[in-house]
């Protein structure tokens, strides 16, 4: 391992229980192995997905550390990379302010092959299946050799270990703990309005739900070009905040028919594309009907189990629409290209991260996006 100083040798973690709840402990800090990078976190950003987690709505190997989108600084890589192996990833050095994706591709499955890091196939079975990096084993354990699972990097962490290839180098201009955002936030709206929209300026947009990731759809598809964005949510507040993170138009669902409404906001014609973000079957279905001839609805919202959803089959036919799945991005590529966007001014971050909260209160930081408190991201910071 290559490391320009003395690392300590424990931190502090938030560790997720098989009881179920969030607590900081001390753990050893974790050493990076070859294509690896130790990274001191600044922040990490919430997610939903941690949550459902958390509330055991996703199957996880607990004891685990969650946080899958950080920032911080390279502080040690590891021995195969010293030896100047090439390991076909990113190039980061020590001292590099980096942000981690969360998907933290294998480079070595036929879907890396392919370029298609959303779809690598470790990635989903052996950190999302098991919680361990590429060789089968967790970089984590506690300090009587208990072994922490890892969701994505485990970030929610002083200190994280990340495949190099989930990593992207962070400009001077961007600030280091908003910029954690970039990695799951940013990164699946990139992937959702460039891979799965295809997204051309002077398109017109809907998106249905803008909490943490819907409201970076918005930002995404302004900054990419889209002429009309027209956010829908139940929320005033997260209303609010779309306006200021560029949507031009805002529907309450609560007022009316959220499809009629998108409708006669575009003189009846509806919406190149529909931008799903909660997973719901009731938001997936007036997402639907609220597409263009030709449109694209764009699934991104987790849903529920085996949620399903009804949709309308003789306009789907007739008037050429279709519906698209999106799942994170490409990283290698994706990643440092949302980092770009954001270092042109293409996503405010410091608008788009509302609440940060010190690592110890990290149960009270679930607690609030659990009871929807939180618009737009919070972050949690490491001090
Ligand atoms: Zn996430
Ligand atoms: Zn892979």
């Amino acid at each position: 391992m290559r490391s320009p100083g003395t690392l300590p040798a424990t931190m502090r973690a938030a560790v997720l229980s098989a009881d179920g709840v969030v607590r900081v402990e001390r753990i050893p800090v974790p050493r990076p192995r070859s294509t690896e990078a130790l990274v001191r976190v600044h922040a990490c950003g919430l997610c939903h997905t941690d949550l459902h987690v958390l509330k055991n709505e996703v199957g996880f190997p607990k004891p685990c550390v969650l946080g899958h989108e950080v920032s911080g600084v390279v502080v040690a890589l590891g021995d195969a990379r010293d030896a100047g192996v090439d390991t076909g990833a990113v190039d980061v050095g020590v001292g590099d302010r980096v942000v981690g994706g969360f998907i933290m591709p294998c480079t070595d499955c036929s879907a890396c092959h392919d370029g298609r890091d959303d779809l690598c196939e470790r990635f989903f079975s052996m950190n999302r299946g098991n919680g361990t990096l590429y060789d089968g084993e967790s970089r984590l354990a506690r300090a009587d050799g208990e072994t922490l699972a890892m969701y994505s990097m485990a970030g929610l962490a002083e200190y994280c270990v990340v495949p190099v290839s989930g990593l992207a180098r962070l400009p001077d201009g961007l600030p280091v703990d908003a910029s954690a955002i970039l990695g799951c936030a940013a990164m699946t709206a990139y992937g959702a309005v460039v891979r799965a929209a295809e997204l051309s300026p002077g398109s017109t947009v809907a998106v249905v739900a803008t909490g943490g990731v819907g409201s970076s759809v918005v930002q995404v598809a302004r900054g990419l070009g889209a002429a009309r964005v027209i956010a829908v949510d139940v929320d005033a507040d997260k209303l609010a905040l779309a306006s200021m993170l560029g949507a031009t138009d805002v529907v309450d669902s609560r007022a009316g028919d959220p499809v009629a409404a998108v409708r006669a906001l575009t003189g009846g014609a509806g919406v190149d594309i529909a931008f799903e973000a909660l997973g719901r079957a009731e938001t997936f279905e007036q997402a639907s009907r609220m597409l263009a001839d030709g449109g694209r609805l764009v699934a991104i919202g987790i849903a529920a189990g085996t949620t399903t959803a009804a949709v309308e089959i003789t306009p789907l036919v007739r008037r050429s629409q279709r519906i698209i799945g999106s799942y994170g991005a490409r990283t290698r590529v994706d990643l440092p290209a949302v980092v770009a966007l954001a270092a042109r001014g293409g996503f405010d971050l410091e608008h788009a991260v509302t609440r940060r909260y010190p690592l110890e209160e990290v149960a009270t930081a679930f607690d609030d996006l659990g009871a929807g408190r939180i618009r737009g991201r919070a972050v949690v910071t490491m001090g």
